[in-house]
């Protein structure tokens, strides 16, 4: 028989041993997947470098997730799931009349689709089995375990649905985080703060606005409070432009197309105005015979101004609820952050520069992927160990309608 003897190289050990957690953010519109890196976290992109996956699957005679399935959504509606993270953990009796559209008649409920009968918990675990599978193909290596974000306000039905859809993908789930804290951890928030002092968290996306208080103490994270819109989001501050366009060119009887297209516009408007302090728009196609228009920050600002406002009364109605009056820090999460309008109005409501250096999309995920390395066990042993509590109450009133 022959022995291959062979040193170890130390440097090839030291690699072998470091093992890999991801962290996920399984998003209601868009999902991610991050790794730790050697400057902190970095979110794992596709072969073309595209980092968010689009939350939608399409079952057709075989399965697609993300931008593959979001192609379909309008030509193959019937087949193409999006948002399934509302319907998470969640009966008939919680769903609202629109919201049952399109379910099949079944019990657990599910969507229906050209490959039957398809739950939540089934289209979720698609894109957490599509979410693993770039990250193996980018690292080439197989990972320890993940740890998967959740909102705050999630209850136990749709915590224990979440990791239901993590064991349908094979994937050895470390720990569920609650959607803030991860935000907060990967500022390093939980590592810095050796007081105990409040951080509130102000997540505002395309369609959704959440508003998390926490305490930390070191190794600890406690959400006091959360509370928010589920339908108050980007869309909305879209909609007020589109409305501010067609009173600008007495536009009437629109048709949805015409009203799809002013709404694309609009959102192209308020993202360059995060950029540019005057955008023009250049009235063309059917609408060429109008004049050119131009708007200013200043006037989105005063467009936005009624929207922004219900976002602060649900962190006056937190503050309230979690009984405090002075807040250390304020991170910032969610696309709809970037507008120079919300920065300042969230600045000058907690009376502090928020954090808003790390990517808003990205925030949460980078979060979960530094607790995934530590909980797979590459710490330095140094850290306390991270406790994420809510507690049992938590939203059933703050987040009117949607628990
Ligand atoms: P999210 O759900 O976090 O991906 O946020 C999506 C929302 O963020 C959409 O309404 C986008 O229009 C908005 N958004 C993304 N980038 C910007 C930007 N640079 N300025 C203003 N809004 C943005």
């Amino acid at each position: 028989m022959l022995l291959q003897i062979s040193e170890p190289n130390s440097t090839d050990n030291a690699a072998r041993e470091r093992k890999r957690g991801l962290g996920i953010d399984l998003g209601t519109t868009n999902s991610l997947v991050a790794t730790k890196s050697e400057q902190g976290a970095d979110v794992i992109g596709d072969a073309s470098g595209t980092r968010l996956v689009p939350s939608v699957v399409n079952f057709n005679g075989g399965v697609k997730v993300g931008v593959a399935a979001l192609d379909l959504a309008v030509s193959d509606v019937r087949n193409t799931v999006l948002s399934a993270k509302r319907f998470m953990g969640r009966s008939r009796d919680d769903l609202s009349e629109a919201q049952l559209l399109g379910l099949a008649g079944t019990d657990p409920l599910a969507f229906d689709t050209g490959d039957g009968p398809k739950t939540p918990v089934e289209v979720s675990s698609e894109i957490l089995r599509a979410l693993a599978a770039r990250a193996r193909d980018s690292l080439e290596e197989q990972e320890e375990g993940v740890v998967i974000t959740v909102p705050a306000y999630f209850d136990d039905r749709q915590r224990q649905a979440t990791r239901q859809a993590a064991e349908f993908a094979g994937l050895n789930v470390l720990r569920l985080l609650n959607e803030p804290t991860a935000a907060a951890v990967a500022y390093g928030l939980d590592e810095t703060i050796a007081e105990s002092s409040v951080v509130a968290v102000y997540d505002l996306g395309g369609g959704t606005f959440d508003i998390s208080i926490l305490r930390m103490e070191r190794g600890l994270l406690r959400v006091l409070a959360t509370g928010g819109d589920s339908a108050l989001g980007g869309d909305d501050f879209d909609e007020v432009i589109v409305s501010w366009m067609v009173d600008q060119w007495a536009l009437i009887d629109l048709t949805r197309d015409q009203q799809r297209r002013l709404s694309v516009t609009a959102r192209a408007i308020k993202e360059r105005l995060s950029e540019s302090s005057e955008v023009s728009i250049e009235a063309s196609g059917e609408f060429a015979h109008l004049e050119d228009l131009s708007v200013t920050r200043e006037t989105l600002a005063s467009l936005c101004k009624g929207l922004i406002q219900r976002t602060l009364s649900a962190c006056d109605q937190a503050l309230g609820d979690a009984d405090v009056t002075e807040v250390a820090h304020v991170v910032l999460v969610g696309g709809s952050t970037r507008m120079p309008v919300v920065h300042d109005a969230v600045a000058q409501y907690f009376g502090r520069e928020p954090l808003c250096s790390l990517n808003p999309d990205e925030v949460v995920a980078l979060g979960a992927a530094l607790q995934a390395d530590i909980l797979v066990g590459n710490g330095d042993g140094d850290e306390a160990l991270l406790l994420d509590v809510i507690p049992l109450s938590l939203g059933l009133e703050t987040y009117g309608g949607l628990i």
